[in-house]
């Protein structure tokens, strides 16, 4: 592991990519009832006859940014080990009995602040978490990943990406530890918890794919796949993603890790004051959009 990874932790989350079901109910949802932004509407570039949506603060900072492959059908997924089980929104206290009225779900007290548990249309664990720091709208206060073994995981997560220990609590049957990144960015905030009851995680709607972490630019993100693959995980080459530059690895408790540069940014290919207005395909697939156009469902974007 090299001290310039060290010397220069991770920013944060980038962005969570999720499986939703049908993209209109799925947009619905995260643009009504939620409030975010429509930032990108686009299609899941490995399997781009299925849209991935993008949702995010006003100005799609990276931090902000959730996503989904949005499967007009498919079946469910089931939430366990060996997966990211929610994510969290930051939103001021006395917001929270707001979002319960609009949404319902029930509130519940997790490391001093208060929690709104939801889930989506599609099934998908969701909070908002009380959190007095004045950022916008949308930015992450955290994930939950479930973990049979969270050992491996807190040492990628302290030893290379720069967060360190802040507690645990016991309580929903299982046992929760908290681990955070100096500084205020936002999504600073990962908990991983063991439940006492093995769930083995099955992929399908309703479940988190992936969650994406910051890299300042592409120097940081090839310093930190050069202390990753020192470790002995094996990290995927830099996949050029349109909106930022990608890397993956699955972590040693079985998540599917990304780490993603904040460059060069969601309006790219549309300005900031149009995104998510209509279908942007990245170079590989805009011969096809044609066919593409009537493979995918047609979606209303108010
Ligand atoms: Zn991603």
């Amino acid at each position: 592991m090299s001290d310039a990874t060290l010397k220069t932790p991770i920013a944060g989350l980038h962005h969570v990519t999720a499986i939703s079901g049908p993209a209109q109910e799925n947009l619905n949802f995260y643009t009504e009832a939620l409030k975010t932004r429509l930032i990108k509407q686009t299609v899941n570039f490995d399997a781009p006859e299925m849209y991935h949506l993008y949702y995010g603060a006003a100005d799609a900072r990276p931090g902000s940014v959730m996503t989904f492959f949005n499967r007009e059908e498919g079946a469910q997924g089931q939430a366990g080990e060996g997966a990211a089980l929610a994510f969290a929104y930051a939103a001021p206290p006395d917001t929270l009995a707001d979002w319960q009225a609009a949404l319902g779900g029930t509130i519940s007290t997790r490391f001093g602040a208060q929690v709104l548990s939801l889930r989506d249309p599609h099934g998908q664990a969701f909070e908002i978490v009380a959190d007095p720091s004045d950022g916008a709208w949308g930015e992450f206060h955290s994930v939950t990943l479930w973990l049979a073994d969270p050992g491996p995981t807190a040492a990628i997560l302290t030893d290379i990406f720069g967060y360190s220990y802040q507690g645990e609590e016991r309580g929903d049957g299982g046992l929760r530890q908290r681990y955070a990144l100096p500084g205020d960015a936002p999504g600073r905030v990962i908990d991983l918890w063991q439940s006492e009851l093995p769930v083995k995680a099955r992929p399908g709607a309703g479940t988190i794919h992936h969650i994406a972490f910051r890299a300042g630019d592409e120097g940081h993100q090839a310093a930190l796949r050069e202390a990753l693959i020192a470790r002995g995980q094996e990290v995927t080459e830099v996949k050029d993603r349109q909106y930022f530059k990608a890397i993956y690895f699955r972590e040693p408790g079985g998540v599917l890790f990304e780490i993603a540069t904040d460059g060069p940014g969601f309006a790219t290919d549309e300005p900031l004051a149009a995104l998510g207005q209509s279908l942007q395909l990245p170079p590989q697939h805009e011969p096809r959009r044609a066919e593409l156009k009537k493979a995918l469902p047609p979606l209303v974007v108010v």
